[in-house]
């Protein structure tokens, strides 16, 4: 049976906070996807999490399917993770001296990823992916960057070009305050088309210092690269001399014990030069890295001349969380993260073909997208034409059920190891009952 559905407008304390927010963080949010333009309404304000669960500040419980948008793998609260941290930070909370956690936490990245030589620790997957850039630049010489339409890297200035999700919920094509020379260096591709690469390279390939990819796109909605896609754009790049990033921010430790590397394996033409981190390997707290070919590396500030630094990189709390979760995600965690998904998954294709609502479900690993259309999604331009109208309501339908979906058609859904059985249950009966409700 369906368990009974309150009114949206019930949530007076989390839009009191909003509206005290407002008067003193823009929009009331610290990061735009939070605040539910794309499907209105009053963004839940948490107090709790526990396992696959959330508390919001009206008391009201949900499945948890966002997961701090990736981070949080082994759910909420994890036992060995709140001890390693509170160890951690009995010890010391920041040096800004080097300790032999981030050693530790290297290492398992370095030993995890098989062409990751070498990393730097970051705070962020937007400082990764900045400071890749960089380095590829300072290594080629050059300072044209490619990127794929619906790819999102951060907001940093020469990658927020069309960026996906949260861009692309806004529907702005770009970002004011991002100078024309930021943006200029920055040529934008549509995903999975190699022979527009091939293009754009015949042309201005002596220019180009790097090509940065999602391993697999979480951004537009879950979109993998095509069978070759990945080869072809190792071996156009080598060709002419350009670096290979490959984005793991969100996909890396999540899609397997590696990566989305690790499904795909290392294309027939070699491994990306680079790679860049973040998400699953803090654990919840603010830990990230970019790292790779060590020949590369060694053009690092200390060592080489690019310069990048951060006062709490490599921070010993964060480290402490990230290299105990990394421990925890073994063969057995990712096994059951498929099973999850593949529950949930299963669940959305059978309700919404019971109801006839058009729909495509695509996978990357353990993460999935539910896009409200029909066929192949292969770029941003398919991944755009949805019903983004029709998600928004079937988000409330799950979130008055109790399921904390992401607010955005363009994202990925997130599980974790905590969820359980009852959780599941749970979350299935809010799919057949919101599939109805928005049939
Ligand atoms: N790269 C990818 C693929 C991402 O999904 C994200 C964030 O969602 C980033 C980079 C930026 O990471 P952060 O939000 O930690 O700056």
């Amino acid at each position: 049976t369906d368990p009974p559905v309150p009114s949206a407008a019930d949530a007076p304390h989390s839009a009191a906070l909003l509206e005290r927010a407002r008067r003193v963080i823009p929009g009331g949010v610290n990061s735009p996807v939070r605040a539910f333009r794309s499907v209105g309404g009053t963004p839940r304000f948490m107090v709790r999490g526990l396992g696959p669960w959330l508390w919001d500040a009206d008391g009201e419980k949900y499945v948890d399917l966002v997961c701090s948008w990736g981070p949080m793998i082994l759910g909420h609260g994890d036992a060995d993770v709140l001890r390693a941290v509170a160890e951690a930070a009995a010890s010391g909370f920041s040096f800004g001296m080097p300790t032999e956690r981030e050693v530790l936490l290297a290492e398992e990245l370095v030993s995890r990823v098989g062409p990751v030589e070498q990393v730097r620790l970051v705070s962020s997957g937007t400082e990764a992916t900045m400071s890749a850039i960089r380095l590829a630049r300072g290594f080629t010489g050059r300072s044209v960057v490619v990127k794929f339409a619906g790819c999102y890297h951060g907001h940093v200035d020469a990658l927020l070009a069309s960026a996906g999700s949260g861009v692309a919920t806004f529907g702005l094509p770009d970002s004011p305050g991002v100078p024309a020379s930021a943006a200029g260096e920055t040529i934008v591709l549509p995903y999975n088309d190699l022979a527009a690469l091939e293009a754009v390279f015949a042309e201005r390939g002596d220019q180009i210092a790097a090509v940065i990819t999602e391993a697999a796109a979480g951004n537009m909605g879950v979109v993998p690269p095509a069978p070759g896609f990945t080869d072809g754009l190792r071996r156009v790049t080598a060709r002419h001399g350009a670096l290979l990033v490959s984005d793991e921010v969100m996909t890396g430790f999540r899609c397997s014990p590696s990566g989305w590397l690790g499904l795909e394996g290392v294309p027939g033409s070699g491994a990306p030069d680079l790679f860049t981190f973040g998400k699953v390997m803090g654990g919840g707290f603010p830990a990230a890295a970019f790292g790779g070919r060590a020949d590369v590396m060694a053009m690092l500030a200390p060592e080489g001349p690019v310069y990048q630094a951060g006062t709490l990189s490599g921070n010993p709390v964060a480290a402490a969380a990230g290299l105990t979760t990394l421990q925890k995600c073994t063969d057995e965690v990712y096994a059951r993260l498929g099973t999850v998904a593949a529950t949930l998954a299963g669940a959305v294709e059978e309700s919404f073909t019971r109801h006839g609502i058009p729909h495509r479900v695509q996978w990357a690993g353990s993460m999935f997208s539910v896009f409200f259309r029909e066929g192949e999604v292969v770029d941003y331009d398919d991944a755009r034409d949805q019903d983004v109208e029709r998600f928004g309501r079937f988000f409330h339908a799950m979130l008055r059920r109790g399921v904390h979906l992401p607010p955005s058609c363009f994202e990925s859904w997130f599980v974790s190891v905590a969820h359980d059985d009852e959780a599941l249950e749970h979350a299935v009966r809010a799919i057949a009952g919101s599939a109805a409700e928005i049939a």
